[in-house]
């Protein structure tokens, strides 16, 4: 495999175990108490049959799935402790934003900025309106490496704005002016339990 791929890959494996970390530091009780209820066995399938996630997944874990993936009831990479991806996980496994989760925000800006995290790597994957990166084999990841790196890297970017929105020692003019900035870079944020979880903080004060 080139070298840059194999850059591009880490970059995405350092990207998604950030985000990894920052929903165990915030949510690992609440969702340790559902027992990944969200799981679905078909998210093995295509973690395993991306030609992107399965190297990304690759890259951060080995060949982490066993053969008889396929003849298991639940999805493949269920261990007793929740999910052993830190990394190459479906995207929809990122969107996991639900109710009690979004009870666990104390304020707007941490609304805000949990909700980017779980999109940002559905966000990066989608490269053009018709270029799904997870739907691409190893010649089309080739082909579109400049672009692939550059999201990668605007995602890194964006993921350090967005910190301000959980730092103590921002200030409020700051915070303001990055959940601005990722309100309008990535309107997908604004699904309905978002959209209502900011609209009750505004309405709490929680601003
Ligand atoms: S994301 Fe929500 S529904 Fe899914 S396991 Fe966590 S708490 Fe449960
Ligand atoms: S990849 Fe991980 S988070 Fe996604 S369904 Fe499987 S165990 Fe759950």
């Amino acid at each position: 495999m080139h070298s840059a791929i194999q850059a591009a890959l880490d970059r995405q494996v350092e990207l998604e175990r950030d985000i990894d970390r920052l929903c165990l530091a915030k949510f690992a009780a609440a969702c340790g108490a559902c027992r990944g209820k969200c799981c679905r066995a078909n998210h093995s399938s295509l973690t395993i049959e991306s030609w992107w996630l399965r190297n990304v997944s690759m890259r951060a874990h080995g060949k982490w799935w066993p053969d008889d993936w396929q003849g298991h009831a639940g999805c493949a990479a269920q261990g007793p402790a929740g999910c052993v991806l830190k990394a190459g996980r479906p995207t929809y496994c990122w969107s996991w934003l639900c109710e009690p989760l979004l009870a666990e925000c104390a304020d707007c800006w941490q609304v805000i900025f949990y909700v980017f995290i779980s999109e940002l790597p559905a966000e990066i994957a989608q490269l053009t309106p018709t270029t799904d990166l997870l739907q691409l084999d190893e010649a089309d990841v080739a082909a579109n490496l400049p672009l692939i790196a550059r999201r990668l890297e605007e995602a890194h970017g964006l993921l350090a704005e967005a910190r301000t929105l959980i730092d103590p020692a921002a200030g409020q003019l700051d915070k303001h002016r990055a959940a601005l900035h990722l309100l309008c870079r990535m309107p997908r944020i604004l699904h309905g339990l978002a959209r209502q979880a900011i609209l009750d903080r505004i309405a709490g004060g929680q601003v």
